[in-house]
């Protein structure tokens, strides 16, 4: 019997539980270890601030993908990998030995690179525990005891969740005598990376939300009622998102896997690590050398099929295939006045359709791996 141990329950991930559960494969016991019996999908969380969804919508439910690929579930975080010894530590479980190992654990805040942020931020990531701090914050701004929200990182999720903010302020009857302020710092620049194009829409969008924006400056201290700015400018703001804050989970180098600068798994185009044929990786925990890209769940997304056939095939003795990173893919950015930002290609559009397109496409990944028998 060949082990495969899966670690996180991330986006690659489902697909490989998806590709077991049509099609088994003999002589293999799957396993999956995840520090969270479901997986939340992120493209929606803008969606459950601004009340699109409900707030614990787009949630899959991993054990129960687990159990459709036959696949054992344990519930939670791997500790270290020993690869002399083939096997997975986990805190209170003996060692879980592995023939072949794959990765798919995301990132994890770090907390340290903003003074205050752990004490007074809401750090989004990761989205699992973000739960708790979004109902505190959806009763404050709509008991009036929030009235100014600030969001650090101008980045999709910065630009998203500050629309999503100002819509549910818009419409939750908040008791504030006057509309909540809503600033978001943008760090450097506004969606850096976008084509000038999507960049002026974006611009535009958030003045006509009333969203203020301030680029070109980071935020260096979160305190009780204010973001401080590195040049001392104090921004009011009785909540702070924090979307920015975010490092390689330190399991990695801990391991003593080969790792790039900042601690992401260094993989090649087949997904494996590369020095390690037995080491599989797919997502935000890696780098795939030659084609680094952003982090972001798309690429999670396309990497997920090819991770799973090469599993499969390693186990069976096939050639294994390669994945290309796209370099050009849709993005599609909610606004708060039921209109998104699409941008492809260096092309970009705002329209009421490019809203209803991301919804579509964001049920339908959650539908796909969450609700077929
Ligand atoms: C608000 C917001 C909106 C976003 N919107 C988009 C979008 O529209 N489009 C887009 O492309 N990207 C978006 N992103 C980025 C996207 O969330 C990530 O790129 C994506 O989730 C990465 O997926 P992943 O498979 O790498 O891992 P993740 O989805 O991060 O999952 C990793 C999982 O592994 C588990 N895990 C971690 N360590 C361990 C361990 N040691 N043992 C066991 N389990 C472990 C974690 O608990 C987690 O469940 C958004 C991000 C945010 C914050």
């Amino acid at each position: 019997m060949r082990d495969i141990v899966l670690i996180g329950g991330g986006h690659a991930h489902l697909f490989v539980l998806e590709a077991f559960a049509r099609k088994p494969l003999d002589g293999v016991r799957l396993t999956l270890v995840a520090k969270e019996a479901t997986a939340p999908y992120s493209g929606m969380l803008p969606g459950r601030v601004s009340g699109q969804y409900p707030i614990d919508g787009g949630q899959i439910d991993l054990e129960r993908l687990a159990k459709r690929a036959g696949a054992r579930f344990i519930h939670a975080a791997a500790s270290a990998i020993d690869r002399d010894e083939r096997t997975v530590l986990i805190d209170g479980h003996s060692p879980l030995p592995y023939g072949l190992l794959s990765l798919d654990i995301g990132i994890v805040p770090d907390v340290s690179s903003i003074e205050g942020a752990a004490r007074y931020g809401l750090v989004v990531k990761p989205i699992s525990t973000f739960r708790r701090k979004l109902t505190g914050l959806l009763s404050g701004l709509s008991e009036g005891s929030i009235a100014d929200v600030a969001v650090v990182g101008g980045g999709p999720a910065g630009f998203e969740l500050a629309h999503a903010l100002r819509k549910r302020a818009d419409e939750a009857g908040v008791r504030s005598p006057r509309p909540v302020g809503i600033t978001l710092l943008a760090g450097r620049r506004l969606l850096d990376g976008l084509p000038e194009r999507g960049r002026r829409l974006a611009r535009r969008a958030l003045d006509e939300a009333g969203i203020d924006c301030i680029e070109g400056i980071r935020a260096a201290r979160i305190e009780a009622d204010a973001v401080i700015l590195a040049d001392g400018r104090s921004i009011r703001a009785d909540a702070v998102l924090v979307t920015t804050v975010a490092a390689a989970p330190p399991i990695l180098r801990r391991s003593g896997l080969a790792v790039d600068d900042a601690g992401f798994l260094k993989v090649r185009p087949s997904l494996q690590a590369v020095d390690d044929d037995t080491l599989f990786a797919a997502g935000d925990c890696v780098t795939l050398v030659g084609q680094e890209r952003p982090k972001a769940g798309v690429f999670a997304v396309r990497e997920g099929p090819v991770l799973a056939e090469n599993l499969r095939r390693a186990i069976e003795g096939g050639r294994l295939r390669n994945y290309r990173a796209q370099s050009a893919y849709l993005m599609l950015l909610a606004l708060s006045n039921g209109e998104a930002i699409a941008v492809r290609n260096g092309l970009a559009l705002q329209a009421r359709f490019a809203y209803r397109l991301k919804d579509r496409i964001d049920r339908g990944f959650v539908d796909r791996f969450a609700q077929r028998p």
